[in-house]
């Protein structure tokens, strides 16, 4: 059998553990393959994680060749590679013509190549990548349905691939045996696709130089600049869809980073302005700016959160050799373990505020945090009396944490919520907001006199004291 790997003179398509053939490829995260009866045993994980703690995901098994733990959810079946590994072993066992390559290539690139097409664009796959359903697509294809909403499925079994908008998975892993075999099978067509690779186009949009949205929350605009009037107008009259991002007034033009904003209400005055009611989508990057109409229009790359697997060994390089979270998490530890399943992420806080978090000071506050888990920093922030007496029925559900901390960012003034936008992890964002609700408790006000007294801050003295004048006399009548 030695033979047959050399024979396609390739190490991609043996399987580190049987150095034989591949038989029925599993695909790791890392993109190793090997054959399904050749998989590791899968163990308990040892690291402590608490974010999304699928009980699903708590197996892993550990791969020889990158020396790291893989979640069993993460290493799919490969469909492709395993019904064409089956052809090239069936035609190798009963082939007499292992002396004769040529003709073994020729007869095997006529049988596989209907395999090799790519079920979104059905041309051959370029970049092959594999999901962790174990269907195949070329890289590009897979970004382009990726990058247009947060959630997807695979558009082949529907499977869903993300959870609360992460992927799972991101990069998904190169398929090296299905990139091999295409380079060995049908190098002439693959040339020719590289070079009718069309160039990738940019997104463009118009931007709105105005304030912070965050995803997932909505914003009301009364819009009556007539140059936003005319940029709503055409909104509406496209995809309905514009970039929000905020004025820098030290380097005087639009902040970098925006949201998109798709308009999901909207009522024309009778004087012709606007009411605006819009839904945070994706973040964006500006790339390049000019002028249209007086409003600026951006080329924009627009980004989203690490994957599900990268927020995992985030929170398990943080927290690592931290002895003191485990003791603090007991009775967040035996929610998880009631509620349980899929369906159940992160375990609804309980009312002990995790210890370690109540006695911080200005200093050692970012370690404190960084060795917290993402649990206690959810259970903390949600269960804080600040955002407890916040009465706000679009308060979410304490299991998605990633949307409570656009929902908490959306509570704060325009520039401290501009902080969380470029941040790409719900455990970095949880951590803003303990950081800024300790601030808060420390300053001995309600949050809603913060906002008041930070939104003060950006007026002109006389203003300011004016609108003080006026609270204090409401507020003592
Ligand atoms: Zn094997
Ligand atoms: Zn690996
Ligand atoms: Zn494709
Ligand atoms: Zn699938």
């Amino acid at each position: 059998m030695a033979d047959t790997a050399s024979f396609l003179g390739t190490k991609e398509l043996v399987c580190p553990t049987c150095e034989q053939l591949l038989r029925e490829p599993r695909i790791f995260p890392c993109g190793a393959s090997f054959c399904k009866t050749c998989l590791p045993e899968p163990h308990e994980r040892s690291e402590d994680i608490t974010y999304p703690a699928l009980e699903k995901r708590r197996k892993a098994h550990h791969c020889r060749v990158c020396c790291k733990d893989h979640a069993v959810t993460d290493c799919g079946t490969d469909v492709v590679s395993s019904s064409v590994m089956k052809v090239i072993n069936d035609e190798i066992q009963q082939s007499t013509l292992i002396n004769n390559n040529d003709t073994v290539l020729d007869r095997l690139s006529k049988i596989l190549r209907p395999e090799f097409n790519c079920p979104i664009c059905f041309e051959l796959f370029e970049e092959p990548v594999t999901t962790p359903c174990g269907h195949t697509y070329c890289q590009p294809c897979l970004q382009t349905i990726t990058g247009l909403c947060e959630d997807f499925s695979c558009p082949v079994c529907r499977q869903s691939l993300t959870l609360h908008g992460k992927p799972f998975l991101s990069p998904y892993p190169e398929n090296r045996v299905l990139a091999k075999l295409i380079s060995l099978l049908c190098p002439d067509e693959l040339e020719a696709r590289k070079e009718t690779k069309p160039e990738p186009t940019q997104e463009e949009i118009p931007v709105f130089v105005c304030a912070t949205a965050v995803p997932s929350m909505m914003m009301q605009l009364h819009v009556f600049e007539p140059r936003y009037r005319l940029m709503m107008q055409r909104a509406l009259d496209g995809n309905r869809e514009f970039g929000m991002t905020m004025y820098d007034p030290r380097t005087q033009q639009a902040r970098s980073t925006g949201t998109i904003l798709r308009i999901v209400h909207h009522v024309i005055l009778p004087n012709g302005n606007y009411v605006i009611a819009a839904d945070g989508t994706r973040r964006f990057k500006i790339l390049e700016r000019r002028v249209v109409d007086d409003y600026l229009v951006a080329k924009i790359k627009p980004f989203g959160d690490i994957s599900i697997a990268e927020e995992e060994a985030l929170e398990a390089r943080e927290t690592a050799g931290d002895s003191g979270s485990n003791n603090n998490n007991n009775s967040a530890a035996e929610a998880t373990t009631v509620t349980g399943g899929d369906t159940a992420p992160v375990p609804t806080p309980t009312t002990t505020t995790p210890s370690r978090l109540t006695n911080t000071t200005p200093e050692n506050i970012r370690e404190v945090l960084d060795s917290t888990s993402t649990r206690d920093l959810m259970t903390f922030a949600f269960g804080s009396a600040i955002v407890q007496n916040i009465n706000d029925s679009s308060m979410p559900n304490p299991d998605d944490p990633s949307k409570f901390t656009w929902w908490f960012a959306n509570k704060l003034r325009d520039s401290a919520r501009y902080k969380f936008l470029a941040e790409k992890s719900v455990r970095g964002r949880l951590k803003r907001c303990c950081e800024r609700i300790m601030e808060i408790e420390r300053s001995g006000t309600s949050l809603w006199v913060y906002r008041l007294h930070s939104a003060l801050r950006g007026f002109p003295l006389p203003i300011s004291t004016a609108v003080l004048i006026l609270f204090l006399c409401l507020w003592m009548s």
